[in-house]
């Protein structure tokens, strides 16, 4: 096996090292059946049971209620900025959304084909660095969306906004799920893409309380509807196998770990590191504003795009890959999810370090 080097991708992600070991030996084999995990047909007994393992898992770790209903769908998180709206907004109804980056924009236009979105808030005009502390929602939300982490600008809520009593929360949790311990009855709905803390992409994780799910529209296409989903077990067709096995082990390298409590300690630590390093440093320095910053996605610059673009040509010949940051925030971002290694982050203080004295 090639040594693997420090993945600072923003997803698909790093995933660890056991679940790949454990994903591996699947391949040929799963368990002692004598058929790879990607064979096995998905109304088996062998594949019940991965699927019946994982989604008590995503109950168990992420302590998720009894009324709430667990589906894995296809499509990513995108498919959902149409599905949400497609299902639970119409024609002259109103949903607010807090508009914290580009994908709290996407998911805001996705609602425009079907009803009125209202921006409660937005950082746009500084792209993004922060978290808007006013948030003017409409007289009659028929509900509130927001990102819980900003991938791209590296902002993430601390905890849930205020809203409107009554009004169901849901939330693009997609590169922040599980990674901390979260009150999942404070939601109407949850959804994330599996591909930065969940595992591979192609499955993406909705968690969605019961009423939700009997009130979304009927007159629309059947594999659009939620209840297909809550109905059918997620299995209405044929559901992401490969996904949902490999969503099982992280969950269960997750409870290994000390669960979600665990992960949060672990993700402070790590990102605090880096941020400890960058407040401090004369060359680099945070985008976020400190009392907005995500723990997963930690972006900087030296505010210069030559030294950046130096500073990534280095640090990819120095093994650390994924470092560039995306191209409308530019510099550079770490994305140090669950799985990415505290070694890891600590190498990456070093790099910075030995980069910026050379300067
Ligand atoms: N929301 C957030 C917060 C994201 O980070 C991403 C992907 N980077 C998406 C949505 C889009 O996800 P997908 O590619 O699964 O559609």
């Amino acid at each position: 096996m090639t040594d693997r080097i420090w993945n600072f991708s923003a997803g698909p992600a790093v995933l660890p090292v056991e679940v790949l070991e454990e994903a591996r030996d699947s391949l040929l084999s799963l368990g002692t059946t004598g058929i790879g995990i990607m064979e096995h047909s998905h109304r088996g007994k062998a594949f019940l049971k991965v699927y019946a393992e994982t989604e008590a898992l995503v109950r168990q770790v992420g302590g998720v209620p009894d009324n709430y209903k667990v589906l894995f769908l296809q499509g990513g998180a995108s498919l959902q900025f149409s599905m949400i709206p497609m299902n639970f907004l119409s024609a002259g109804e109103t949903a607010d959304f807090l508009v914290t980056g580009s994908w709290a924009e996407k998911a805001m236009q996705g609602a425009a084909a079907y009803g009125t979105p209202h921006a409660a808030c937005s950082s746009k005009d500084r792209n993004y660095c922060y978290l808007p502390k006013t948030i003017s929602y409409s007289p009659q939300p028929k509900y509130v969306h927001y990102t819980s982490n900003n991938t791209i600008f590296g902002t993430q809520w601390r905890s849930e906004p205020e809203r409107p009593a009554g009004v169901p929360l849901i939330c693009d949790a997609s590169s922040d799920i599980y990674s901390r311990p979260i009150d999942v009855s404070q939601y109407g709905m949850i959804y994330a893409g599996a591909q930065k803390n969940l595992g591979p992409s192609g499955v993406t994780l909705v968690i969605i309380r019961e009423d939700l799910v009997a009130a979304g529209a009927k007159d629309i296409p059947v594999m659009l509807q939620y209840r297909t989903y809550a109905e059918n077990e997620s299995m209405y067709n044929t559901p992401p196998t490969f996904g949902i096995f490999i969503m099982g082990l992280v969950l269960k390298w997750i409870q290994k770990q000390g669960g979600l409590p665990a992960m949060a300690e672990r993700n402070e630590r790590k990102a605090g590191k880096l941020y400890q390093y960058l407040d401090q440093s004369a060359l680099f320095r945070a985008t976020a504003d400190a009392d907005s910053r995500s723990l997963m996605n930690v972006t900087f610059v030296t505010g210069k795009d030559d030294v950046d673009a130096r500073f990534c040509a280095e640090a990819t010949k120095a093994g650390f890959d994924g470092l560039k940051g995306h191209r409308s925030v530019g510099g550079m971002r770490a994305s140090i999810y669950n799985a990415f290694p505290e070694a890891g982050v600590d190498a990456l203080v070093e790099f910075l370090k030995a980069f910026e004295a050379k300067q």
